[in-house]
């Protein structure tokens, strides 16, 4: 198997906060060997109302992994080439034509099977006339590095509808880094991203202060938030991942969906080709999230999203359960209220540690 990466090493670049679901940790087989210094452990949320009054929403046992991102992508690439790929960096897949066994792709050799895992704006779905996300949202963080927060076992979530509307802002301590971030719809409004991170940056200033120091780096891009694009396959042609719009529609959370169905599709196609099965791209897309739930909320999110409503209604029983579906899909939330849980005003919780 050859891996067409247009990049020359696959942590740099990165346009994703990168932290891993415990859903992910569970059914990902591959994960069970992440090296521990490569992640740390969320237990928890912390969800901020507009007006910055907030809640604590926990799920027993459910935890999320923030990661040192590079280094994991560099990991899997190793585990990839362990299992017997070649990854054929700085390589651009750019067109293929089909043969009568598979494709041609010029230069680059020939193939029997396509996988499209090229992100939102695949090239693999233009090539065949694939489905292509129509609808997104568009992430933009920075990474602050010898700073502390307090807190640093919760993902700080921000509810704000001038700034990430569809969405929400974030502050993560992550490996080694601390990463502040907002997403939102992609729309015409009178701010761009860089101004809604700027002014996301002044409201929090009273409880996480970044305002006077430079980001180390950047991380920012496309979110599909409109569900699996239609076609997601072709005759030998399958799309997974962002490729595939193949992200939770509410969480746009894409990396546990990117690897549970990209490494089942791997084993599909290797059964296909020895012979064992038909071409998965009749029947293993039917396996594919079809997020009907996830869509609606979408869909009332972007059209009903309410600041007066939040800062009214975020310590409510029916706004923490509905808080608590969303963040740790359905464990613990309809768990009592613990005491410790109670909606407050924060604390104030940052530290450089330069
Ligand atoms: C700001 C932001 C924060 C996010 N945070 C999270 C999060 O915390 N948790 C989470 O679960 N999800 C998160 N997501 C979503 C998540 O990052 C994606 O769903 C996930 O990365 C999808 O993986 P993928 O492999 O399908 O696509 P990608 O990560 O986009 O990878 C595609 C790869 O294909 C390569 N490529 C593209 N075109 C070509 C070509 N023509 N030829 C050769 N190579 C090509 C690219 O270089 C890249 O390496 C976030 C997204 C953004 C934008």
């Amino acid at each position: 198997m050859t891996v067409l990466e247009r990049k020359a090493d696959v942590g740099e670049k990165l346009h994703t906060t990168g932290i891993i679901v415990k859903d992910a940790i569970d059914q990902v087989a591959l994960l069970d060997g992440l090296p521990a210094g490569l992640v740390r452990r969320i237990n928890g949320v912390r969800l901020y109302a507009p007006n910055l009054r907030c809640v604590d929403l926990t799920a027993p046992g459910y935890y999320f992994l923030a990661t040192d991102t590079p280094q994991v992508m560099r990991w899997l690439a190793a585990r990839t080439e362990e299992a017997g790929a070649w990854i054929a960096y700085q390589t651009l897949f750019g067109k293929a034509e089909r043969t009568e066994s598979g494709f041609d792709l010029g230069e680059v050799g020939t193939a029997r099977f396509l996988v499209g895992a090229d992100g939102p704006h695949s090239q693999v779905a233009k090539t065949f006339g694939l489905g292509q996300s129509r609808k997104f949202l568009f992430g933009i963080e920075h990474e602050y590095a010898g700073v502390e927060v307090g807190e640093p076992d919760k993902l700080h979530c921000f509810i704000d509808r001038r700034l990430a509307p569809g969405y929400i802002g974030w502050v993560v301590a992550g490996v080694g880094i601390v990463q502040v971030g907002l997403a939102r719809r992609v729309r015409p409004d009178r701010f761009t991203a860089t101004e809604a991170m700027s002014a996301f940056l002044e409201k929090i200033a009273p409880i996480f202060d970044f305002r006077r120091m430079r980001p180390a780096s950047m991380r920012a891009g496309m979110i599909p938030c409109g569900g699996v694009v239609e076609p997601v396959a072709a005759r030998r042609v399958m799309l997974v991942g962002d490729a595939a719009g193949m992200v939770s529609p509410v969480t746009a959370g894409g990396i546990h969906t990117a690897l549970k169905h990209g490494l089942a599709a791997g084993y599909a196609i290797a059964d296909y080709l020895s012979g064992k099965r038909a071409d998965p791209s009749g029947w293993f897309v039917h396996s594919y999230p079809r997020f009907r739930a996830k869509r609606l909320l979408r869909f009332l999110f972007d059209h009903f999203q309410s600041d007066v409503l939040f800062d009214l209604l975020l310590g409510t029983k029916p706004m923490r359960t509905a808080a608590s579906i969303v963040y740790f899909h359905h464990k613990g939330a309809f768990d009592p209220v613990a005491p410790e849980q109670e909606v407050g005003a924060p604390n104030k919780g940052i530290q450089t540690t330069r």
